[in-house]
């Protein structure tokens, strides 16, 4: 897919695409550690869409807000915060970098003190509001796997091709620590454990959009799969349903 730069800012109008463009949208949602980001990736690039990390959103604004020193129960900040908020995916052929007005930040909001944050600040009503209207917006652009919590049930409900993927949680614990181990952490699987379980509670219980599947996703449980199997099943079910 060709490289290309594209700004991304609120728009106030309703989020519409025709249902030809809707059998091209591909939603991808589950838990931590579930495998569905290395499974978008994989599955836009053989598809040949675009990748949308909305986990990713919900990190630059959780490394906004932690940067301004805002304490998060300051509402009033936040919202001041998303309205000046200028996030922009820039395509570089398979990869996507994340920007906060001009800088990159791909790798800062991979620290793990932004995952606990992130989650806390994506249950800020204002918060989601905002994300949400650049989802839609970034959806109505083109072809796309987007991956997150809600993609399947708000951001994209009308979305033909809906995935939830889920792992047991061992080895959603292994995964993420052998993540952070590669990254040189030397955090104990204990404490990653400790921390994946309260993100999941957190995102599974909130009030708005928590994380659960659409009544119309597949369920794809890949605890003894590998990433291409998944993309694989995937592929597979959306052959089904065209
Ligand atoms: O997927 P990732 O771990 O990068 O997401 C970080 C956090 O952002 C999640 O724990 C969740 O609270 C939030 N999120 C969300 N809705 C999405 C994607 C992520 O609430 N669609």
């Amino acid at each position: 897919m060709q490289a290309y730069r594209k700004r991304i800012t609120g728009s106030s109008k309703r989020w519409r695409r025709s249902s030809l463009e809707l059998t091209h949208l591909v939603t991808i949602d589950g838990p931590t550690g579930c495998g569905k980001s290395t499974v978008a990736h994989l599955l836009a690039k053989s598809l040949r869409y675009h990748y949308l990390d909305t986990g990713a959103m919900y990190r630059a604004v959780a490394l906004a807000i932690w940067r301004a020193g805002i304490e998060l129960e300051d509402e009033g900040k936040i919202a001041k915060i998303c309205n000046g908020l200028d996030i922009k995916f820039i395509h570089e052929g398979d990869s996507a970098r994340i920007y906060l007005g001009d800088e990159d930040v791909t790798e800062a909001i991979r620290e793990p003190t932004i995952d606990l944050t992130a989650s806390t600040v994506s249950a800020i009503d204002r918060v989601r509001k905002v994300v949400t209207r650049l989802q839609r917006k970034i959806g109505s652009q083109g072809p796309l796997v987007a991956e997150g919590r809600d993609m399947g049930t708000v951001v994209f409900p009308e979305a033909q091709h809906k995935f939830y993927l889920d792992a047991s949680l061992e080895v959603r614990v292994d995964r993420r620590f052998l993540e952070r181990q590669k990254k040189g952490d030397s955090v104990s699987r204990e404490k990653v454990k400790e921390d994946l379980i309260k993100r999941d509670h957190q995102d599974m219980t909130r009030r708005l959009s928590p994380l659960r599947p659409a009544k119309d996703a597949k369920m794809i449980d890949t605890t003894k799969l590998t990433p291409d199997q998944v993309v694989e099943t995937i592929m597979r079910g959306m052959k089904a349903y065209s």
